[in-house]
């Protein structure tokens, strides 16, 4: 199962992995990143990684 990991060093709070799988990534009112799905389902693989592809920062990866 895939898992989220984010590096808060770099994330900006942009918000562009919210808008790809907003039922995963939320960005607060203040621009901190919350995951709401740690380890979402295997079949979800492709979404975060067009939200890992489509973050500015590199702020996020996947580990297995
Ligand atoms: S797209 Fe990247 S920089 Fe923007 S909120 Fe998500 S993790 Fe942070």
């Amino acid at each position: 199962m895939p898992r989220i990991v984010v590096d808060y060093d770099k994330c900006t709070g942009l918000g562009i992995c919210e808008s790809i799988a907003p039922d995963v990534f939320e960005v607060d009112d203040d621009g901190s990143l919350l995951i709401l799905e740690e380890s979402p389902d295997e079949t979800r693989r492709g979404e975060l990684q067009e939200a890992v592809d489509g973050c500015p920062t590199g702020a996020l990866s996947i580990e297995d």
